[in-house]
């Protein structure tokens, strides 16, 4: 227990998702209830986290980008609202738990790493949010285009090892991260007007999830 997430003295919105079904944390302590929503169980995979920097909530970011990128679905089904709004349910999450920034990127460190991870190729489907129809990467290498929905650069913001769990890491936290947000689209004006996140995630190719 640190000193920080037992500042936060009752919450009754998963960490991870914002479902309000249940009582999380009493008294800065978990009360390990399984969400109905996200699955996650307080005090497990939120133990630990603690409010005030990317570092201290970037678990949060990743299990839910992890959460997202699968396909969202429901640890009990039966209670999931007919007219589900996932943005509506993740701005309930607490500000503390979502709106510290992401630790600044160091361009010329991925860079120099890029050679230690992969691709499929050339990919035409953003690697965090699963937006399709752009040319992320082009025979293995990065196009450094800036998604037009998440606003992720290809070859700085989604580097990792296909299919590697550990080096999905950073992907999901920013994911999660995003969506978290609200889901900003890096160019507004490309926006669909029936814009569906979750059936754009679901155009994740199984390596990025
Ligand atoms: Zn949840
Ligand atoms: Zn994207």
């Amino acid at each position: 227990m640190t000193a920080s997430s037992a500042e936060v003295d009752e919450e009754d919105f998963c960490r991870m998702c914002g479902w309000d079904g249940d009582r999380f944390w009493e008294n800065g302590q978990p009360t390990a209830a399984l969400c109905d929503s996200c699955g996650s169980e307080s005090g497990t995979g939120d133990f630990g986290a603690s409010p005030g920097s990317w570092d201290g909530v970037a678990q949060l970011h990743r299990f839910r980008g992890w959460w997202l990128g699968a396909g969202a679905e429901w640890s009990h089904p039966r209670s999931r609202p007919a007219e589900w709004d996932l943005f509506a349910q993740l701005a309930n999450i607490p500000p503390p738990w979502r709106e510290p920034v992401p630790a600044p990127v160091d361009r010329e460190r991925r860079i120099a790493e890029r050679e230690r991870y992969g691709s499929l190729g050339t990919e035409t489907v953003c690697r965090l949010c699963g937006l399709s129809g752009e040319t992320y990467w082009h025979r293995g290498a990065p196009t450094g285009l800036r998604c037009p929905c998440c606003g992720a650069e290809s070859g700085i913001d989604d580097l990792a090892v296909p299919g590697d769990w550990y080096s999905l890491a950073g992907i999901r936290a920013l994911r999660g991260y995003w969506a978290a947000r609200g889901g900003p689209w890096y160019l507004p004006e490309k926006r669909p007007v029936d814009w569906d996140v979750l059936r754009q995630f679901g155009n994740l190719p199984a390596e990025w999830r």
